[in-house]
């Protein structure tokens, strides 16, 4: 958080101070305890630099295991290192660090040596055998001769968990949950081609991947594969790897699973290899692999491996994440019980006093905006939206920022609906800029919006939830639509990872430079229950015939009655409907009004303030009089 005046003339609350204050300590403590856990704490509480406090206080040597925005995220734990007087390391990561790998010998070399660490060659065995041009002076294999036991802190990506040298004997905090980083997709056309040729170069008893999905019931053969993998194991030595560039690594584990796995019903099949008596050395590392595959979804038939890392070399492993879902934890951090922070209660008052936030509703609908491209057009209600953001600039005096998902986004701009940018001038149509879900944490624009909208959710797609379903061994289905969703009890767990979760810390992304009041205007039904909402209301789009009357009135100096308007040729609505219209405008502060004769006459006032598509009104005004929010004059610019 940068130290603008501003802050300074506004202290942050005790509240604030308090909830960070329990934070930290609550950091040192599990440290200190030694045991497994996911620490809740909510985002700005500062989870991630009190694991770096705790690290100083306790003396105790930690690992950090991150991935958003990567090298800025290093960065970030670094600074705080420097600041609590602890020496750190970054470890070495070969995608990073490898000279060739990162390009700095040309493309072609990049391209030899990328393709063989996609198939599975480990770096060392790519330095060793293949000879890059970096070979004599790589800069990954360099920061490899670094004693990295001497340094207080290490800083690295979630899939350097599964490299035992850098964990041993130290604390791991796992900062925010990562599916996907401890997660392998084998996309649909790669399958085929990947167990395809595995099981014609080793002459298992199927001719190609087709082959072994028709006839992988049939016990001769099963039987006869499965004393193959007796025989031969599960390992693809970098020999074989190098000399044949159509194995790669992980093909004999998939061919396995295929062959073991348990069809759950609903499309989907998992495997899980803790239930073998596996107690080989070699076959250890399986226990640990579950997979799950919908060989029957159109959309995405991957198969996905999930591998968290053997956890039992480390000290103790502490999830960081600020509304942890354990259904999805216990997956990565079995051992880890959860520890909340702050009660719920606290939680509430930490969201609407501590930081000041004020969530209006402005739809029942989820808005479901992540869809596939060729449908996100039929899924956002473009001239709905239109008319929230322009009442956002209404109801405010100010223009907001907006984070909606990619493809809503781009949906707004082909339709023209606002234009993006700094702006001094006052104008309806406009946004302070827009952001993206995916993008939030690389994102500094929010901080300075004291005002924003989000719009619409991000929903991943039911396979999402079926695949963490398959992954506990539940068949997964949703059960109902809409706002009343469900998808069973375990089901229900993951869509409020999905979906919910990612709606509040989107939400909680707004206004973080200051501590005035930051209002964000929800556009998806889809907060956490818990979550403060102040106040609900609906947008009303223009219609042709207020905007009719209003053109007729706009930037005529003279004063004018009812049925001058009602007479001008373009306003096509009865006199009682202009009257209405009139009131409308009246109300709204764009036309001024006064008494002459027996009736009102009007004129122009500003007019040009006329929102383009439309405004909110409270959900519970039949009379649809425009919404402002009641400290609108702490923000508006004349
Ligand atoms: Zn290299």
């Amino acid at each position: 958080m940068s130290k603008s005046s501003r802050n300074e003339l506004n202290p942050p609350s005790t509240l604030l101070n308090n909830a960070r204050r329990r934070c930290k300590w609550e950091l040192v403590a599990a440290l200190r305890e030694g045991n497994d856990k996911i620490i809740s704490a909510l985002p700005a509480m500062g989870k991630s630099r009190g694991a770096i406090f705790a690290a100083s206080e306790t003396g105790i040597p930690i690992t950090v295991l991150t991935g958003r925005g990567h090298e800025e995220q290093y960065q970030q734990f670094g600074k705080w290192c420097d600041e609590f007087d602890l020496t750190w390391e970054r470890i070495p990561s070969f995608t990073n660090d490898c000279d060739t790998y990162n390009g700095k010998h040309g493309s072609k070399a990049k391209s030899k040596v990328s393709k063989l660490y996609d198939r599975g060659v480990r770096p060392a065995q790519i330095h060793k055998k293949v000879e890059p041009p970096c070979i004599d002076d790589c800069t990954y294999t360099k920061k490899w001769d670094t004693n990295l036991d001497d340094f207080d802190v290490l800083i690295g990506h979630y899939t350097h968990g599964y490299l035992t040298n850098v964990i041993q004997g130290r604390a791991v905090f796992v900062d925010e949950f990562s599916g996907n980083g401890f997660e392998t997709k084998i996309p649909e056309p790669k399958l085929p081609r990947i167990v395809t040729s595995f099981v014609q170069a080793y002459e298992l008893p199927f001719t190609s991947y087709k082959n072994l999905i028709e006839t992988r019931d049939d016990t001769k053969k099963l039987d006869e594969a499965l004393d193959w993998f007796e025989e031969y194991g599960f390992e693809i030595s970098g020999k074989e790897l190098i000399a044949n560039s159509k194995l790669y690594r992980n093909a004999p584990l998939l061919v396995y699973s295929l062959l073991n796995s348990e069809k759950l019903g609903n499309g989907w099949e998992r495997c899980s290899f803790s239930k073998f008596d596996i107690t080989q050395q070699p076959l250890d590392f399986l226990k640990s692999y579950k997979m799950a595959f919908n060989p029957t979804d159109g959309y995405d038939s991957s198969l996905y491996l999930l591998n968290p890392p053997d956890w039992s070399y480390a000290r103790n492993v502490i999830g960081l994440d600020g509304t942890p879902i354990m259904a999805m934890w216990g997956e990565i951090i079995p051992t880890a019980e959860k520890h909340q922070v702050l009660s719920e209660k606290e939680r509430r008052e930490y969201i609407s006093e501590g930081l000041n936030h004020h969530y209006i509703l402005t739809t029942t609908n989820t808005k479901p905006y992540s869809s596939h491209k060729s449908e996100i057009h039929n899924r956002v209600n473009v001239g709905y939206d239109a008319a929230v953001f322009d009442g956002v600039v209404y109801a405010t005096g100010i223009n907001p920022g907006l984070i909606s998902t990619k493809g809503a986004n781009k949906v707004y701009e082909e339709n023209d609906i606002y234009t993006i940018g700094p702006n001094d001038e006052f104008n309806s149509s406009h946004i302070a800029c827009a952001e993206h879900y995916g993008n939030l944490l690389g994102s500094n624009r929010l901080d300075t919006c004291q005002v924003g909208v989000l719009s619409g959710s991000q929903h991943f797609g039911d396979n999402f939830i079926e695949k963490w379903g398959a992954y506990h061994s539940h068949a997964v289905e949703r059960e109902r639509q809409g706002v009343d969703i469900t998808y069973g009890p375990l089901g229900d767990e993951i869509y409020q990872h999905m979906v919910r979760n990612q709606t509040l810390q989107a939400a909680m992304r707004f206004g973080r430079e200051s501590n005035d009041p930051t209002v964000v205007f929800v556009n998806t039904n889809t907060l956490p229950e818990w979550v403060p909402v102040v106040d609900q209301v609906k947008a009303v789009r223009i219609s042709e015939g207020l905007r009719s009357v209003a053109d007729a009135i706009r930037g005529v100096d003279e004063w004018q009655t009812t049925e001058d308007v009602s007479n001008h040729p373009q306003v096509d609505v009865g006199i009682s409907m202009v009257r209405k219209h009139l009131q409308r405008l009246h109300e709204m502060g764009l036309i001024e009004r006064k008494n002459e004769g027996r009736g009102k006459v009007v004129r122009d006032e500003k007019l040009e303030r006329l929102p383009e598509y439309g405004y909110l009104t409270h959900v519970n005004d039949s009379d649809n009089q425009p919404y402002t929010i009641s400290y609108r004059d702490h923000y508006r610019k004349e």
